[in-house]
């Protein structure tokens, strides 16, 4: 199949290999000239998407969306449709799908979950929101991206619950490091608390582990996922909850971390930097080496 990806970013680079890997002929554009394997260079997002039989894009959020939505309505043959990967907001997908409806394209929000090395393995989730019909005649291209493709409901559906994931990844990550800093201030040797936790309840869900990626080991540089992205997804996923009214007094508090860490200037480091805020206030850093690490995950 002829596909356009706008967005060779992070996660947009190795979806658009995929896709090539798995012989279809991809056009790629990005602001930044980047080189993909498999993946022909187009000058501008229109060349990417005139002969396209299906266009990606994978953009950091609502704004780059918005602003790209004219172009690709004037440059997509009729017919073809658009799935954007990008974690988004349902009410912007909602009104760029009504935009590019007038001119018989279909938009689809197709939000990604797995991460950077999701992309590159193929194990990622995409949640889908937009015409079923649709979705269904393009699953076999999603899952050269994606081994979880996932029709989630009309437009807009797939965002809401990437949103909600992310809400919940957040929420918890905030709340980790209370309970964190607790225990460790308390008296617990940080590798005893980290070992007895994981194996709790929620611990042996692997959220504990999680722990081990970032913030035990104090590495927030290079991002896996950049703290903007992070601060944008949760503002977006509050936007949201405000809309249909629920209250949501973790995500606010998790949301007011986030924006101080955007204001430390952590934008570009890693989205577990706000955690480190809530170590400065109780007096605290829980900190276990990377291979004690690496030994309690075996
Ligand atoms: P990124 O910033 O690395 O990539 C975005 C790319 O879009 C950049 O290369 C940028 O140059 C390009 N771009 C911006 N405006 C453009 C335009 N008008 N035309 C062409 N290219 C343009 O971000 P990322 O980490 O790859 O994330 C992409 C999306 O996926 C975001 O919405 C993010 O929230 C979501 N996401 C990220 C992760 C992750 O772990 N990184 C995981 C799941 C979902």
């Amino acid at each position: 199949m002829k596909i356009g990806f706008i967005g060779l970013g992070v996660m947009g680079a190795p979806m658009a290999a995929s896709l090539a890997r798995a012989r279809h002929q991809v056009k790629g554009n990005d602001l930044r000239k980047v080189e993909v394997a498999g993946v022909a260079w187009a000058a501008t997002p229109a060349l990417a998407a005139t002969d396209a039989e299906i266009v990606f894009t994978s953009l950091p959020g609502p704004q780059e969306v918005e602003a790209l939505a004219p172009m690709l309505r004037d440059a997509m043959r009729p017919g073809a449709p658009w799935f954007d990967l990008t974690t988004n907001s349902p009410a912007c997908v909602r009104r760029v799908h009504a935009q590019m409806k007038a001119r018989g394209i279909p938009l689809l929000d197709a939000p990604v979950s797995g991460g950077p090395a999701g992309a590159k393995s193929g194990r990622l989730a995409l949640w889908v929101g937009g015409e079923q019909a649709v979705y269904a005649r393009h699953e076999s291209v999603l899952r050269a991206i994606g081994d979880q493709p996932c029709y989630v409901g009309p437009i807009g559906a797939g965002s809401v619950a990437k949103l909600a994931h992310n809400c919940a990844s957040f929420t918890v990550q905030t709340a980790l490091a209370e309970i964190f800093t607790l225990g460790v201030k308390a008296g617990v040797e940080p590798l005893a608390l980290f070992q007895a936790l994981r194996h709790g309840a929620t611990g042996r869900k692997r959220t504990f582990d999680r722990l081990a990626e970032q913030y035990l080991p104090g590495t927030f540089d290079p991002p896996g996922f950049a703290l903007r992205l992070a601060h944008k997804d949760l503002s977006l996923g509050l936007a949201l909850a405000r809309e249909v009214g629920v209250p949501m007094q973790m995500a606010q508090l998790a949301l007011a971390e986030f924006d101080q860490a955007m204001k430390r200037g952590w934008g570009e480091r890693d989205s577990r930097t706000p955690m480190l805020l809530q170590n400065e206030r109780a007096g605290v850093e829980p900190h276990v080496p990377a291979d004690k690490l690496r030994e309690v995950l075996g």
